[in-house]
């Protein structure tokens, strides 16, 4: 571990800044999930033994720099405080007198958890200002947040050299050192799985991705804007017109370094995003799709994406490949889900959705390490340095 670890500092009486995400999915008002707090417990119980006074803050959701009541974390605040059996604090608000007077009232040994870091546009730009508003009531900085490690916000890089000292925490350690081992010499052949929504944020990655991996599969929504680059018939599937180019240099750079690049061959198509509507299976080149929605792969590209997962030594897996909350849509997601637990590879999965569709399958505990962070998992392995770990000051050698 390269980095200073939440082990090598002096916490007692200190007030301790723990930046983790808790960026859950809500339902009715409540935790639906709560896989990410649980998986910060063991940094913020180890901090609470060595007597530190914690300070938490996360984001939720994407307010884009304004209040937006229903992204508030006062649920995550009380799930928290379940889980840890003490009281959680909640300040109105990340940064000011709210913060402060939480802080105070929290006491010393106590827990206040901050309002959604991004309730302030600062958060994201990295604001030197907001920086210096979210370091004044504390003494020490721990990243805890690995899912959020590859931005420089001010709760991820800013404050670092504002506080007297900082580390990482044991969630972030773990990532790096899982991931970190699996960068430095990954078993051959490597196969990506990509699919998922989040197409622009995705597509950067494949391309550091695509110097390491020897295949990529590409499923979900992302397929389709590689489709419509190729000229195939897409509907009303989910394109994003800004990055036919991108795709375009991908199959380029892919072609070059002699990776192979696997789009599905066929996939179901949808009246509409529900579960009663009317389906079908199609090949990818079919114009019967008309103006109806691509939402899965299909049988044969399941097959194909599953003997590929099969064949190789190292799985990482980001992104179901279609819209799997509606079960009728979860046929592609779910074999894949069962490829990687059956393939006898180091496999990895990342991403809140993919974790939640692997747990579905209920094949969780045949994966080597599933990662808190989906974006961040992705980039790390594409072998980016991530802003929130380059922020944390180096270990000392002793
Ligand atoms: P992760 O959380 O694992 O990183 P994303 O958030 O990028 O994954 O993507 C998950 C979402 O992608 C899911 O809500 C799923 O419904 C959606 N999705 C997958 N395939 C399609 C598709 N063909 N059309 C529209 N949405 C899709
Ligand atoms: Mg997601």
């Amino acid at each position: 571990m390269p980095k200073r670890s939440i082990r090598d500092l002096d916490l007692a009486g200190r007030r301790v800044f723990v930046r983790v995400d808790f960026n859950v999915p809500l339902a009715d008002g409540a935790v639906a999930d709560d896989t990410r707090i649980r998986a910060a417990l063991p940094t913020l119980r180890l901090a609470l033994e060595r007597g530190a006074t914690l300070v938490l803050a996360s984001h939720l959701g994407r307010p884009k720099g304004t209040v937006k009541p229903a992204l508030g974390l006062a649920p995550v605040g009380a799930r928290l405080a379940e889980l840890l059996a003490r009281p959680v604090t909640l300040a109105a608000d990340a940064i000011g007198a709210e913060a402060r007077r939480a802080i105070e009232k929290a006491g010393a040994g106590g827990v206040t958890l901050l309002e959604n870091l991004r309730f302030h546009a600062g958060e994201e730009r990295n604001d030197p200002d907001f920086a210096r508003e979210l370091a004044a009531p504390v003494d020490v900085y721990v990243n805890d947040a690995f899912g959020a490690a590859h931005r420089a916000h001010a709760s991820t890089a800013g404050i670092v050299p504002l506080v007297a000292d900082a580390g990482a925490g044991l969630l972030l350690a773990s990532e790096l050192e899982h991931l970190g081992a699996l960068l430095a010499s990954p078993a051959r052949p490597f196969t990506a799985v990509l699919g998922g929504a989040k197409v622009s944020g995705k597509l950067e990655v494949i391309e550091t991705l695509l110097g390491r991996v020897d295949a990529l599969l590409v499923g979900g929504a992302m397929a389709y804007t590689f489709f419509k680059a190729r000229g195939l018939p897409v509907g009303g599937s989910l394109v994003e017109p800004d990055l036919l180019d991108a795709t375009r240099r991908v199959e380029q750079a892919a072609a070059e370094r002699g990776v192979r690049l696997v789009l599905p061959a066929d996939h179901v198509v949808a009246d509409r995003l529900d579960a009663d509507a009317a389906h079908e299976e199609l090949a990818v080149d079919d114009p019967a799709i008309g103006t109806r929605i691509g939402v899965d792969i299909g049988a044969r590209t399941r097959r194909a994406f599953a003997a590929a997962i099969g064949g190789s030594r190292t799985v990482v897996w980001n992104g179901p490949l279609g819209v799997f909350e509606i079960g009728a849509f979860g046929a592609g997601t779910m074999a894949v889900a069962h490829a990687v637990a059956d393939c006898a590879g180091t496999t990895v999965i990342g991403g809140g959705d993919s974790v939640a569709a692997v747990a579905r399958a209920g094949v969780s505990d045949r994966i080597t390490h599933i990662s808190t962070g989906g974006g961040a998992s992705l980039e790390f392995l594409g072998g980016r340095t991530l802003p929130g770990v380059a922020a944390l000051p180096d270990a000392a050698h002793p």
